[in-house]
């Protein structure tokens, strides 16, 4: 029996998680939120500091477990905002000096990919669409291996920011989802406007969209709600085109979502309609399965961490002892490639 707890601190989000043999029996959180502006690291940074102590309380108290029933803590090493990470590692040092027990350092995309294993995706190919990243990551050869990725801002941040120029607050996923539902006519067709669609081969790139979603937001000749929807349908379909391509490239059947823009039903439903009507090699139709997790595992949580920590120290990767703390430091530009993934 081995109990390992997870904290995750890398952006806005302080988790705790606790999973026992492969079960996830906690996952507490409390996010950093503004009312007009982004993210600002510092007090993002302060947050994690105020709430952790009764996140974890309350973690432990959902599990069942005392603290002298954890076997290891990992914690999200990267990638992430430096402030933001530097909480949640002394945590997690404090806890692991204060209980002698191992530290084991976790990436944070591959625990979003890992994570997935409780939907029952066994070898997917992961559209990770959150905050700060966005990525088609898959298995191959010893690593997790990125084959597209935006080639600038991530597609979470991009939509907060435009939510930021509209006025409306962080996180601004949510409402653009509900903006962009509104632009509905009573056909169930949006009022569409054409924006860029930019593709790079397997990447994408949003700061031009951005740009010129700004600039119709400014002149103020296209209602808010109509400007949501033609964000989501456009970037929303770059993102399909490339996890579509991956999927074909690496000859796997089964599409994974992960990260916080995940939860957008309106991208949850063009995935599951590309995985419908993807053909195989054989020209049969509907071979792809589509796995979404429940959204507290969508979002950035502790219990991700937690999940690929009890992975990752049962097969002894990145494990250190309470005694070798001075060892281990926050990998804010950590990638998900530089992972040697020694338990598969
Ligand atoms: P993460 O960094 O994975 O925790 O995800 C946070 C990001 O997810 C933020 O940029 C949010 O705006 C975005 N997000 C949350 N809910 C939604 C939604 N329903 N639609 C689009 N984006 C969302
Ligand atoms: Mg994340």
């Amino acid at each position: 029996m081995v109990t390992v707890l997870g904290i995750e601190s890398t952006a806005h989000t302080f988790g705790v998680g606790v999973v026992k043999n492969g079960k996830i029996i906690a996952n507490q959180r409390d996010m950093y939120t503004t009312e007009t502006g982004g993210i600002i690291p510092l007090d993002s940074a302060k947050h994690h500091k105020e709430v952790s102590e009764s996140i974890y309380s309350r973690a432990l108290e959902e599990a069942g477990v005392k603290e002298e029933d954890i076997d290891a803590i990992s914690f999200s090493q990267g990638p992430g905002l430096a402030p933001c990470l530097l909480e949640g590692m002394k945590f997690a040092k404090a806890l692991s000096l204060r209980l002698k027990k191992p530290l084991v350092g976790v990436n944070h995309c591959v625990a979003h990919l890992e994570v997935g294993r409780v939907t029952g995706a066994k070898d997917p190919v992961l559209l990770y669409a959150s905050g700060a990243n966005t990525q088609v990551i898959a298995y191959a050869s010893g690593k997790y291996r990125v084959f597209g990725e935006t080639l600038d801002v991530g597609i979470g941040n991009f939509i907060d920011t435009f939510a930021r120029y509209a006025g409306i607050g962080f996180p601004g996923g949510p409402k653009i989802e509900k903006l962009a539902k509104d632009s509905k006519s009573g056909s169930g067709e949006g009022n569409f406007v054409e924006l860029p669609y930019t593709v790079k081969g397997m990447d994408i790139a949003l700061s031009g969209i951005l740009t010129n979603l700004r600039q119709k937001l400014e002149s103020k000749k296209y209602p808010l709600e109509n400007l949501a929807y033609s964000l989501q349908e456009t970037t929303f379909a770059m993102l399909v085109e490339v996890s579509e391509r991956a999927l074909a490239h690496v000859g796997k059947k089964e599409l994974l979502l992960g990260g916080g823009v995940a939860c957008n039903s309106r991208l949850q439903e063009m995935c599951k309609i590309m995985c419908s009507e993807r053909e195989n090699s054989v020209g049969e139709k509907g071979k792809t399965e589509f796995f979404c997790p429940e959204r507290p595992l969508l979002v950035d949580n502790g219990a991700m961490i937690a999940f690929l920590g009890e992975i990752m120290f049962k097969a002894k990767a990145n494990v250190f002892s309470h005694e070798e703390l001075d060892k281990v430091d926050i990998l804010p530009r950590q990638r998900t490639d530089d992972i040697e993934v020694t338990w598969k």
